[in-house]
């Protein structure tokens, strides 16, 4: 359903994703992965859009000069140079690195701002369904999102991602600082809402280990190429993707 072929991204004479070609079909969950800098935000914020928005506000400020190229499909739309609000309409949905929280605002308040894009009854419907695969947050309802912990606010983001009636849900590092118990709920918590509400998902981390037993597919990024891929079996039959990012051999 979405689909990027020779995706390449220039910031100024800076390769910061190399001939990258990605698919990802219908309710499968599909990871990416990478170590710091290996471009995972910039594919993310390309699929997503932002990358049309950034390079356009780095051209009036007279900034660096950000190239992009390449072809991206979603449901046989080209959608290379679709705004991100109209890709979000479309229903691909970024849920971005650190969260990018309201501070000021109560959970439920951010998550009301996620459902702009949704009718009043689909608002209600996910909001009950939010709290239901993040039952901590119940409690939680009229709290400031700043006051919240890593974890709870990595819920809420994604909470609020899912109030705007994803297709497919790009999750840029929602593992990134948090305890291997939060880790846990939260890749549990994933695979629910992939079962549950028959979305896709596209998910990047640094680290593969925790997310790889939920991934049908996956890729590895190295210095913005994607230097390996396949099911998650192939890959975790592959000895080199096993003591490279599994530590294992
Ligand atoms: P991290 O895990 O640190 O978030 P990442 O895999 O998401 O890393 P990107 O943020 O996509 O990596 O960065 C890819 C490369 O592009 C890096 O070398 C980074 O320094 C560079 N880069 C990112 N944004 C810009 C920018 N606006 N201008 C110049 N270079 C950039």
């Amino acid at each position: 359903m979405l689909e990027a072929n020779d995706l390449m991204v220039f910031y100024e004479n800076m390769l910061a994703l190399n001939n990258i070609s990605i698919q990802c079909h219908d309710r499968q969950i599909v990871g990416v992965f990478g170590a710091n800098s290996a471009g995972k935000s910039t594919l993310m914020y390309t699929l997503s859009g932002i990358m049309l928005d950034i390079r356009k506000k780095e051209a009036m400020a007279g900034g660096e000069r950000i190239t992009l190229t390449g072809s991206l499909r979603f449901e046989d739309r080209d959608i290379m140079e679709m705004k991100p609000s109209l890709r979000a309409r479309a229903g691909i949905i970024l849920c971005p690195e650190r969260r990018r929280l309201f501070k000021e605002s109560s959970v439920v308040e951010n998550l009301r701002i996620g459902g702009y894009l949704a009718t009043k009854a689909q608002a209600k419907k996910t909001l009950d369904y939010v709290m239901e695969v993040f039952p901590a947050l119940q409690d939680l309802r009229g709290r400031l999102a700043g006051f919240l912990s890593g974890g709870e606010q990595q819920m809420v983001a994604i909470g609020r991602a899912l109030m705007a009636q994803p297709k497919v849900l790009l999750l840029d590092e929602p593992l990134l600082g948090l305890s291997p118990f939060m880790q846990a709920t939260l890749v549990k918590a994933t695979r629910a809402i992939q079962q549950e509400s028959g979305i896709s998902i596209i998910v990047s981390e640094q680290y593969a280990r925790p997310v790889f037993p939920i991934v049908d597919y996956a890729y590895i990024l190295e210095n913005g190429a994607a230097v390996m891929e396949g099911t998650r079996e192939e890959l975790m039959d592959n000895p080199d993707v096993k003591s490279a990012y599994f530590g294992v051999s």
